[in-house]
């Protein structure tokens, strides 16, 4: 940086600056938060506000600022545009401070470590997460700064390292500097998450170990229960966290889950199921999250979320959820007023995050003591409600002492800053009531010296006025000053008016200012005491904010399942999955006549191969199948006339050609991964809908791997698998003995039109209604006329690999792509288990001879 001679606030400007080089700083200098320099340059930018400059010659400073009070606004725009905010704030008052005014950095913000409300998002979590690298796998921890959430977990291979990483979603993510090239951190940051590398020795073991003892102040982390791979992220996060936050934190504990725990659901699936966001753009419309989201709450909404993206796979805890629901749906009545109710609590979470940075406000306390006056009215409610999920609620500590507390401490109706007093209540403290009473008697004397003064001078129009800068003072217009007695002292002369005081009005004035600054100052310090004793039940307070979620959450899926008819699904530990008339939950809101279907699976059957042309309702059919499932073991009711689920430990959903675009991969090569995910996690408890896999690919050899993996799934894993395609000879595979079932979707010919049904039903078809479609789709007749003919052609040559390979694709690079991609894939795998790969390449070969001849 510059070498020249600068003053003393820029040299502590620079010192700051050099240590945090990577931060954008602002630093405070009275009303203004100022940049120099680079950070000047960009912050103009960013913020649209303009460069000025400072000092003169060679020490000017480019330099651009904005005011205090609209720091939020401003840091919101800088976070966004993906800038790391350093604050330096003065922390002394300049006018008490002797020369320079002593100034400190207060904390570094960053997507993660955002926790003012304006910029977060009250319906989703702030995340922070740190990923550590080991041989066996990875750590993960993250941590919602503005609630203290604090959560880590393992992953032992890439997918769950990725499928938990979308779980979470995190805003910023910390890696050791030495990943910062690896193929994990550039997926990250293709997949743009905010990726902040961070120095290696964080990780190590025995810094986080101590970084995370000194944290919590304890002698043994034991009770964490924490794996290496855990002890090493959260060390980092930790670590990270008390840089950027100065100390200050509302973490509690450690929470370790096992991704075991919860049903496995890695991240195209979550993507294909459409359950948060759409696939379309991105957005929440259309998802199921958007259809059961019922929640009255932001820490239900948040809560509810985590419900959806871990189901459960322990039967007694699904049941549990099961059972609230039915109980609250006995009376509706229950239900409306709980609704009411839970909608006039606030974020106690958040609430109390603020209590832990001591940034709350007087009308914070209020909320948080509004809300807990909400709780004796909630349990009264219940009261009636039979189940182990409401004894939990009814036995909630009302904390009577800090409503009491708030209540008497804290007017109604107080200001936004605590710093200028006004919010304690009269009665609460003794101190405070005299001082005010100080300032009334005074007010009431310099009110009653205008009266007395008008009288004594004869100035009739005489006033006594107040400003911050002259404090009390007479005012008296030019055709009355020759009334003006000696004892007056002049103050100001103005156009039409002089001002004076007097060493009487002085005194009290001095009485009143220096009672008021005792005042805001024993007030600041009150609500400092009073925030400090809310602190002392933070845990009791979270325990609170937690049971209401849930509640929320169970309430969500109580309404949403009376809206859309949902039933209760029955649960078990056995294998099979009985779904009758089962309905998607998201295309029947939408399609009217929805057509529902059944699903029985697990018992005589485990693969079903489902043909039917474009449109038929293939793709919704197995959407809807896993989303019961899944909505099943989240705890919720689902859309069908009757369900009977066996617990499911995974869901994969594949869905083939669709364009990743972001990721830049072929489509094949996309499949072909995913895939043998596939073949590397499924277990006979896992359920799988393969829609299409084989379709991006230009010959079939695509489309034969994916079912000889359907095969290796049936024969050694296992999972129950429905396999979706509009290849109507894929129905040849099934075998008169084996566990595989053909089914088709119903379509009615009337005349030349084509109708569909929508209703799947047992048995296969011979028939490909592709042609139809593209009239459908409007398409030339002639074109439609040409297509006819050749499929005529085709069907008796049977050489439809042909048609599809020199018709309509690039053959020749896709094919070169494809065969390097494999052989890659093939050696990698090799490697890995040679066994199992070398068997299943052969019998893809075979299937694609017996299919298609070649
Ligand atoms: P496919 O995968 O066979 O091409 P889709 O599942 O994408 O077909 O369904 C195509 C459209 O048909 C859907 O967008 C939906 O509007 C409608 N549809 C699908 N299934 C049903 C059903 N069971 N009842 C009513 N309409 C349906
Ligand atoms: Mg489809």
């Amino acid at each position: 940086m510059v070498k020249m001679k600068l003053t003393p606030a820029m040299q502590q400007y620079v010192q700051i600056k050099d240590e945090h080089p990577d931060c954008l700083v602002l630093f405070r200098m009275g009303d203004f938060y100022e940049t120099f320099y680079e950070d000047a340059r960009e912050a103009s930018k960013i913020l649209g506000i303009t460069l000025t400059s400072r000092g003169k010659g060679e020490t000017k400073a480019p330099l651009a600022g904005i005011p205090y009070h609209s720091l939020e606004q401003y840091l919101k725009k800088l976070i966004t545009a993906g800038k790391k905010v350093a604050i330096v704030e003065q922390l002394e008052d300049p006018k008490k401070a002797k020369g320079l005014v002593k100034r400190g950095l207060v904390r570094i913000i960053s997507p993660g470590t955002v926790i003012e409300d304006s910029i977060l998002s009250k319906d989703s979590n702030n995340y922070l997460c740190s990923i550590s690298f080991l041989d066996e796998g990875f750590g993960i921890s993250f941590c919602d700064i503005s609630t203290g959430e604090f959560l880590t977990t393992e992953a032992n291979n890439q997918i769950k390292l990725f499928g938990e990483i979308e779980k979470i979603n995190p805003s910023e993510i910390l890696v050791p500097i030495s990943q910062e090239d690896s193929e994990i951190v550039n997926l990250l940051k293709k997949k743009n998450y905010f990726v902040n590398s961070y120095d290696d020795r964080f990780f190590w073991e025995d810094k986080a170990k101590r970084t995370i003892k000194e944290f919590f102040n304890v002698d043994t982390i034991d009770g964490f229960a924490l794996t290496s791979m855990m002890l090493q992220s959260s060390g980092a996060l930790i670590n990270y966290i008390q840089e950027t936050q100065m100390g200050s934190t509302n973490i509690q504990k450690i929470q370790n889950y096992s991704v075991e725990r919860y049903m496995i659901l890695d991240s195209p699936t979550q993507r294909n199921l459409e359950l948060i966001r759409n696939i379309r753009d991105n957005s929440t419309r259309g998802t199921l999250f958007e259809v059961i989201n019922k929640t009255q709450t932001a820490m239900g909404t948040r809560m509810l979320k985590k419900w959806l993206l871990r189901p459960l796979t322990d039967v007694n805890e699904i049941i549990q959820r099961h059972n609230a629901i039915e109980s609250l749906q006995q009376d509706l009545i229950i239900v409306e007023d709980l609704k009411d109710l839970l909608n006039k609590v606030s974020d106690i979470e958040r609430l109390l995050g603020k209590i832990s940075y001591k940034t709350a406000n007087a009308r914070d306390l209020l909320s948080l003591k509004n809300s807990l006056e909400v709780l004796p009215k909630i349990k009264k409610t219940i009261v009636k409600v039979q189940g182990v999920f409401f004894e939990n609620i009814k036995r909630l500590d009302e904390l009577k002492e800090i409503k009491e507390l708030i209540d008497k401490a804290i007017k109604d109706d107080p200001p936004l800053t605590i710093r200028e007093g006004n919010f304690i209540r009269k009665g609460y403290s003794k101190e405070l009531d005299e001082l005010r009473s100080l300032i009334s008697d005074n007010k009431r004397w310099i009110l009653d010296f205008e009266d007395k003064e008008r009288e004594r001078t004869g100035i009739k129009n005489l006033k006594i006025k107040f400003n911050k800068v002259f404090g009390y003072f007479i005012e008296v217009t030019k055709t009355n000053l020759g009334l003006v007695p000696d004892d007056y002292i002049r103050k100001q002369t103005q156009v039409n008016s002089e001002r004076f005081i007097t060493r009487e009005l002085k005194e009290k004035e001095s009485l009143v200012l220096s009672a008021q600054d005792k005042i805001n100052n024993l007030e600041y310090e009150l609500i400092m005491d009073i925030i400090e004793k809310v602190f002392r039940h933070n845990n009791e307070l979270l325990y609170i904010a937690k049971n209401l979620s849930e509640l929320d959450c169970i309430l969500a899926l109580s309404l949403a399942a009376l809206e859309n008819n949902y039933t209760k699904p029955e649960i078990s530990d056995g294998n099979e999955i009985i779904i009758k008339q089962g309905r998607h939950p998201v295309v029947e809101r939408i399609e009217h006549s929805f057509v529902s279907n059944d699903l029985f699976i697990g018992k005589e059957s485990l693969v079903h191969i489902i043909t039917g042309p474009n449109m038929a309702g293939k793709s919704t059919f197995l959407r809807q199948n896993a989303l019961i499932v899944l909505l099943a073991q989240m705890g919720s009711f689902v859309p069908a006339q009757k369900a009977k689920i066996g617990i499911v430990d995974r869901i994969f959903s594949r869905v083939g050609a669709y364009d990743d675009l972001s990721m830049g991969q072929s489509t094949f090569m996309i499949e072909m991964i995913e895939t043998s995910n596939i073949l590397n996690n499924a277990t006979s408890k896992s359920f799988v809908i393969m829609d299409e896999v084989g379709r991006g690919t230009s010959t079939y050899d695509g489309l034969a791997l994916a079912w000889a993996i359907v095969e290796y799934l049936l024969s050694d894993i296992k999972a129950k698998t429905l396999f979706a395609t509009h290849y109507h000879e894929l129905n040849n595979l099934k075998k008169e003995d084996s566990l595989i079932k053909n089914f088709n979707v119903l379509v009615k010919e009337e005349g030349k039109e084509v109708i569909f049904l929508h209703k799947i039903v047992e048995g296969g078809t011979d028939k490909s209604y592709g042609v139809h479609v593209a009239k459908l789709a409007g398409l030339p007749n002639k074109v439609v006329d040409r297509a006819k003919h050749i499929m005529r052609n085709l069907t008796e040559q049977e050489q439809i690999t042909n048609f599809v390979v020199k018709g309509y694709t690039d053959e020749t690079s896709q094919n070169e792509e494809k065969e390097n991609f494999l052989k890659e894939r093939i050696r990698e795998n090799n490697k890995k288990d040679s066994n199992k790969d070398s068997r299943l390449n052969k019998r893809s070969k075979e299937v694609q001879k017996s299919l298609f001849g070649f």
